[in-house]
């Protein structure tokens, strides 16, 4: 899933110019002692020049072969084939079946009955010199988690289809109760079109790609260019996750084979209306059928050669949809390297292996790039090598449907995770462009360090550097162009939409999603045209950006696997946060009459600030003892170690947000109208936009103790450590 209008998701990273984009080899890596770093280079290096472009591309075309969603057998067979590949680097892997409910499309209707009948294709129609584009076994367009059901009903065109929309059709007096509505993808996480679209008492709701968004409007549709073609169509999920992700008959517990399920119409999370993706070659018959008022500004306007009218009707249209609704197995593959020395503590990445149908770019770009990071520890490890800590790869099935496996994993072994888990590090699609992070923001200078070793495969510059000559590109200005040499480098927060969510927003461990990406505009999210033709010819022709993304995460893996003080910052979490407590403030002011105090919360981010200044400086301390000396304290260490990464635990709160308590970090959550994108602080930010002011302050309150609790365990670490020195 994920991916996306790429600009949005993906411009996460920005930027920093150090003087010098020297790659340090000798450069500091925090968490390490100098005189280690001779040797730290040596094992990067090596690390890095592992990944192989031919083994890249056996890879993706054998799992590229056919369509592989979850539940199918070519599914298995997927995951079968990376269990062999983990095996054969001589890595000890294993299967671990879960299961959910999965329900494939059975029967779909979708008719326009007058003034003109027309009949929905609902078909994309294979492409010539794409053979992939032609297999059988195509999972058919739908939207996964829509209900049956058989309604018609008059059209009116609600643009994206999100709260400020219909504040729109309400102030032109348009009333969608007992209508179809048709809305656009983009700007939000899909499933929240048919959730609002349900509140104001639409029947059901058929979401169309407008060329405006993925197709001509940008360029040539494929297969003359990268663009999504007249009949190609977005599949997706449209489950509720701002509520809860993962299977909807077990929230917050893992379904395996013999565990409790609700029944199906008590799920929280399946829509409560039928809804359907289409092409704009289905989607213009409608819309031209369509008379009333035009949208009220421009911004309501797409590429189709019509005027927007929005209705209601004289279109009336029938949707039509039955589904198989059972509950299948998942299959989730994981590799292990046990630590040497700490065994129980566990630095885990993950990518997902299940695709909508070839799925070349999402998911298979980037598990093939994990693969090739796990053969590049597999050879470490033949030359001597062991990891301080326990190194797991997850290779996660079901993840389109709705991060299914690698949230019922993770619910089922949430106590061990709890304790054990120092990180997870996530990916997914991945291609031509400029490395990108968010993530914890304990984690930043993790990866800042990481961005300023790593090098550009097509230019040979620090991934620093381009990412700032990339961001000059873009600038459109001279102040643009000041402002980005000037900025820092920096992570953006966490949203939903991919398999981080359950390991960050429920169980509380700092996580970070890294990926490349950006050059390369597309338009076949989610459809046929994902295969391994396209992903060749435009994400990433000689597989160089795969092999960067493997030395690149490899390389946090490395440093987070072997240090002997763990490089996570409180005082880039003090800083973010205080960025947060402003925004939040000055949204108040404009939207509350109400002041919502946020004291407690400014006078915890202080603490914290102070705390992540102690931390830092006996960090240094401690470090510049050397190798040696660390080595001596290493079990002592293994305790302090256990209180710096058991930090981000802090942040939850133990009832969880308000209306979804699964969703328990105080910092970090997808929005609840926005679903993808993320809500910083979404408690009191979300109680401020929904004008409650009495929620906002609760909120702050648990904000204020959350930081507080990271605050007192930064300085419980600085305390230890100094003890030690
Ligand atoms: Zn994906």
């Amino acid at each position: 899933m994920h991916c996306k209008p790429l600009g949005v998701l993906f411009f996460l990273l920005a930027v920093s110019a150090p003087a010098s984009a020297q790659s340090g080899s000798q450069a500091p890596i925090r968490g390490f002692p100098p005189d280690a770093l001779a040797r730290r280079a040596q094992l990067e290096t090596m690390l890095r020049q592992a990944p192989d472009t031919a083994r890249l591309r056996r890879y993706l075309l054998t799992m590229s072969a056919e369509p592989h969603h979850a539940g199918s057998a070519a599914g298995r067979a997927v995951a079968e084939f990376a269990l062999a590949r983990f095996r054969e680097f001589g890595l000890e892997a294993w299967i671990d079946t879960a299961q959910a409910l999965v329900p494939w499309p059975l029967a779909r209707r979708v008719e326009m009955l007058s003034p003109s009948p027309y009949v929905l294709r609902l078909e994309e129609p294979p492409v010539p010199g794409d053979s992939d584009s032609a297999d059988r076994g195509q999972l058919a367009t739908f939207n996964a988690y829509s209900p049956d059901g058989d309604v018609t009903g008059e059209l009116v065109y609600v643009n994206y289809g999100l709260p400020d929309d219909y504040a729109e059709l309400a102030r032109l007096g348009i009333d969608v109760r007992g209508k179809i509505v048709i809305a656009r993808y983009g700007r939000s996480w899909r499933g929240i079109k048919p959730k609002v679209a349900a509140e104001h008492g639409a029947l059901a709701c058929i979401i169309y790609s407008d060329p405006r968004d993925d197709g001509y409007f940008t360029d040539d549709v494929y297969p003359a260019g990268p663009m999504r073609p007249e009949m190609g169509v977005q599949r997706g999920s449209v489950m509720d996750m701002p509520t809860y992700p993962g299977d909807p008959l077990s929230p917050g517990w893992g379904n395996r084979p013999g565990a409790r399920m609700l029944p199906r119409d008590s799920a929280a999370t399946i829509e409560p209306i039928p809804v359907l993706p289409i092409s704009y070659g289905d989607a213009l018959p409608l819309l031209r059928n369509l008379a009333g008022p035009m949208g009220p500004t421009d911004d309501w306007k797409g590429a189709l050669a019509i005027p927007y009218h929005i209705g209601p009707g004289p279109a009336r249209v029938r949707v039509a949809l039955q589904f198989d609704w059972q509950v299948r197995p998942l299959y989730n593959v994981f590799a292990r390297i046990p630590g040497a020395g700490d065994p129980d503590q566990w630095v885990i990445s993950g990518n997902h292996h299940d695709a909508w149908v070839n799925g070349a770019h999402d998911p298979l770009s980037g598990a093939i790039a994990l693969l090739e990071t796990a053969r590049g520890f597999a050879e470490l490890r033949r030359g001597g090598w062991r990891p301080q800590r326990t190194l797991l790869f997850a290779l996660w099935d079901g993840e389109e449907y709705g991060l299914l496996g690698s949230t019922e994993w993770a619910e089922a072994n949430a106590d061990v995770l709890r304790t054990n888990a120092v990180a997870y590090f996530n990916s997914d699609t991945n291609s031509r462009g400029t490395l990108g992070a968010s993530g914890s923001h304990t984690l930043e200078t993790l990866i800042r360090e990481v961005a300023r070793d790593t090098r550009d495969p097509a230019t040979g510059q620090g991934d620093l550097e381009a990412i700032v000559t990339r961001g000059l590109e873009r600038a459109r200005s001279a102040a643009e162009s000041t402002r980005v040499r000037g900025r820092e480098f920096r992570i953006s927060a966490l949203g939903s939409g991919s398999d981080y969510t359950v390991f960050i927003d429920h169980l509380g461990i700092a996580s970070a999603d890294l990926r490349h990406g950006g050059a390369q505009e597309a338009g076949v999210y989610h459809s046929i045209y994902d295969s391994y033709a396209f992903y060749t010819r435009f994400y990433d022709p000689g597989f160089r950006y795969a092999a960067a993304q493997a030395g690149a995460m490899g390389t946090v893996l490395l440093r987070l696997a072997d240090a002997p003080v763990l490089p996570f910052s409180f005082t880039d979490a003090a800083r973010i946060d205080r960025s947060y407590v402003a925004e939040i403030d000055s949204l108040a002011k404009r939207t509350l009459r109400d002041t919502v105090d946020l004291a407690a919360v400014r006078g915890a981010v202080d603490s914290l600030a102070a705390s992540g200044a102690r931390f830092d400086s006996a960090l240094a301390a401690v470090t510049a003892r050397g190798t040696g000396w660390l080595d001596r304290n290493r079990r002592a260490l293994a305790a302090i170690n256990r209180d710096i990464y058991q930090s981000e635990r802090d942040l939850q709160s133990e009832q969880g947000l308000p209306r979804r308590p699964w969703y328990r970090h105080t910092i970090y959550a997808p929005g609840f109208y926005t679903g993808y994108g993320v809500k910083t602080m979404p408690g009191i930010r979300e109680a401020v936009e929904q004008k409650d002011a009495a929620e906002a302050r609760s909120q702050s309150a648990e904000v204020a103790a959350a930081i507080r609790r990271m605050a007192a365990r930064a300085d419980k670490a600085a305390r230890d450590l100094m003890a030690l020195h």
